[in-house]
């Protein structure tokens, strides 16, 4: 059989590629570069040209058959295609793992890094310390007992992690409101209503049936006028999984949670790391456990104040104490009488031509680069488009592929992914390919798709790590574009290119109403541009409690006191919380970010990253938002350069200096704009 992922192609063939492609195609190509890695291993004088380049190329060749796998699998899924896609995913595992614990590789790549690191240049020696440094994360090099014991500890922690989602899960779904009186639901939407009542009738109850799903949950606390209906949902949410609330002790999570971070302890002890905050931290940009600490605490101290005057500014407009369960329903109702301003209104001043084209104005200026459309490209979807992007001087930097709308069978939410990573290898040269996915409304009734201003930021977002991908100069796969970027860093163009979503230059080049053309009146610009700094402090507080929490718990654990979960957020509550929160929230015990996600001891990420793109961007708002010098530099010292430098360096060269938190804190109101004062 002619298999499309096993050919050579520019483009993956997505018009040809079949389900029954996909297990035939990843089996052959990891048996090939299993032979071919045996080989390699066993080289008598490994060097970097002989082992590492054919190396990367081996994982350039299998993300590039897998991408197209992995991406259709996303955007048009079917049950023939996610069966090949989950047969796929074990022998995928078992070959990284295998990988990057192999003792011959890693010891192959210490041999040329003690040998011939005075020949290698920066970017070779930066990718062999990322390996060596990956290897040892991995447990490879311990004495056999220790190794054994890790790999131990790390497969109970994927399970442990699995029972903690579960119980979360199975506590969700068994909790549901029961409405018989439609005076109880006035405030929600209308589609909302209909939902619950079709979910009666499916239950055989009459009424209307509110289950306790994240969308619900929101829509409840922040539009239901019922107060004892928003406390019942505040309540069932933040007990989910615990010892407390309408399903106390069912599906607890606190042993579960000890019990995670005992073995996330004992796998960072075994790799000699003090604490399970210090392992995490050893691919990060963020140095230690105090700097982590320090950072947030500073945060703290800058916004208090504001963050204080913004809620007892919002009890005097709701004429009385708060409660946790009323702040979103008041902070609504304030926010939507002193801006006046929807996200349904903006729809019609944001047609998707015109943001695009905008959008791509703003990258033409700042970089020089040229942006076009490429027609008859296929694809996997009729909707999607395809893009090329040029350098100044006209040659070809790479392309993009733009899926925008939501349709059934694609998955929500909005993302970019690498389809063809940039290679400059003695074997062979590619060009970066990514893919922009989201989840639009379509086109409808002759009229463009319109999109909201926040559509309008999350495209800038995606675009902005597109261009982080595209933009990339590094020749090797493993530190080309996000490749290797530090995870608290890699935020740091999406977020930087957002603001180019806010600046009112901008804003009168990506708006014109589709029927009119006129650009967005200014009253509406400023009300817009004014929701940007609502109510910044309180939420600034509320992800530092979130953040200050994980970090603390994963640096402090003692094999002694455990993991004190509910002591230790009692501590950062009394240090940062403004809204009052009952003795009976449980939140940790579904924060699934930290407990069954990648999030552990990262949730400081956020901050950090959202810190380093408003302080970058300050750099142009001080020369000027288009300024090219600022541009260039911002190009050379980090667009282009992957992971294969420092990001603390990197953003040094850029800026002068480290990271400055009043960047960010200017942005969001909590300091007044332009005060530089110390
Ligand atoms: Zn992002």
């Amino acid at each position: 059989m002619d298999n499309p992922l096993l050919g050579e192609h520019a483009l993956p063939p997505f018009v040809q590629i079949r389900p029954e492609h996909v297990e035939p195609a990843v089996r052959e190509l990891l048996e090939r570069n299993r032979a071919r890695i045996e080989q390699l291993a066993a080289l008598e004088a490994p060097t970097f040209a002989t082992l590492i380049e054919p190396l990367e190329e081996l994982q350039h060749g299998l993300t590039r058959a897998w991408s197209p796998v992995s991406h259709l699998n996303a955007v048009v899924n079917s049950e023939a295609l996610r069966a090949g896609y989950n047969a796929c995913l074990p022998l995928l595992s078992a070959y990284q793992t295998d990988l990057a614990q192999s003792e011959p590789l890693f010891r192959a790549y210490r041999t040329i890094a003690e040998r011939d690191a005075a020949e290698l240049g920066p970017v070779e020696r930066r990718l062999i310390e990322h390996a060596v440094r990956d290897f040892r994360l991995a447990g490879v090099g311990l004495p056999a007992e220790r190794k054994r014991r890790f790999k131990t500890v790390m497969q109970e922690l994927t399970q442990l992690q699995a029972k903690f989602e579960e119980n979360v899960l199975d506590a969700t779904n068994a909790w549901s409101w029961h409405v018989t009186d439609p005076d109880e639901l006035r405030g929600l939407n209308a589609m909302l209503i209909e939902l619950a009542a079709r979910r009666a009738r499916e239950r055989g109850v009459s009424g209307w049936l509110l289950s306790l799903d994240q969308p619900t949950y929101v829509a409840v606390v922040t539009d239901a006028q019922a107060r004892p209906l928003r406390r019942a949902f505040y309540e069932a949410w933040t007990t989910r999984a615990s010892d407390r609330g309408p399903g106390a002790g069912r599906w607890d999570n606190s042993a579960v949670m000890e019990e995670i971070l005992r073995r996330r302890h004992e796998a960072a002890r075994l790799l000699d790391f003090g604490n399970y905050a210090e392992y995490a931290l050893a691919t990060r940009m963020a140095r230690t456990v105090p700097e982590v600490i320090a950072f947030l605490h500073e945060l703290a101290r800058a916004a208090r104040g504001a963050a204080q005057a913004e809620f007892a500014e919002l009890e005097a407009f709701a004429g009385g104490e708060l409660a946790a369960w009323d702040v979103g329903f008041y902070a609504e109702k304030l926010q939507r009488e002193r801006y006046a301003v929807s996200q349904e209104e903006l729809r019609p001043y944001f047609p998707l031509p015109r943001v695009l084209a905008g959008l791509f104005g703003v990258a033409e200026r700042l970089f020089g680069v040229r942006i076009r459309e490429r027609a008859g490209v296929p694809a996997w979807h009729a909707d999607v488009r395809y893009f090329e992007i040029e350098a100044p001087s006209g040659a070809p930097l790479g392309g993009f592929y733009l899926d925008a709308y939501a349709r059934p069978h694609k998955r929500s939410g909005a993302w970019m992914d690498e389809c063809v990573g940039r290679k400059r290898l003695a074997s062979g040269a590619a060009l970066p390919v990514a893919y922009l996915v989201c989840n639009f409304l379509p086109p409808a009734d002759g009229r463009p798709a319109l999109l909201t201003h926040d559509d309008v930021v999350t495209l800038f977002h995606e675009f902005g790590h597109g261009l982080h991908h595209l933009m990339t100069r590094v020749d090797y796969p493993s530190l080309a574009g996000i490749n290797g970027v530090s995870w608290d860093a890699v935020e740091l163009p999406s977020q930087f290119l957002e603001n180019y979503a806010w600046n009112p230059q901008v804003l009168g080049q990506i708006s014109g109403h589709h029927e009119s053309g006129a650009p967005l009146p200014a009253p509406m610009q400023s009300r817009l541009i004014a929701t940007r700094s609502f109510h910044a402090g309180l939420a600034m507080m509320r992800q530092l409690e979130f953040a200050l929490f994980d970090f603390r718990m994963h640096a402090e654990y003692s094999a002694e006191r455990g993991g004190r979960v509910l002591e230790i957020l009692a501590e950062v509550r009394r240090e940062v919380a403004v809204v009052p929160v009952p003795e009976w929230n449980r939140f940790p015990h579904s924060f699934g970010h930290i407990f069954a996600g990648g999030y552990a001891a990262g949730y400081y990420s956020y901050k950090w990253a959202e810190v380093l793109a408003a302080d970058a961007f300050a750099a142009f708002e001080e020369t000027g938002v288009f300024d090219p010098g600022t541009a260039q530099r911002f190009l050379d010292a980090i667009l282009s350069r992957g992971g294969s430098r420092d990001a603390l360096e990197a953003f040094v060269e850029f800026r002068g200096r480290g990271p400055d938190v009043r960047a960010l804190l200017r942005q969001h109101g909590i300091l007044p704009a332009g005060g530089l004062a110390a």
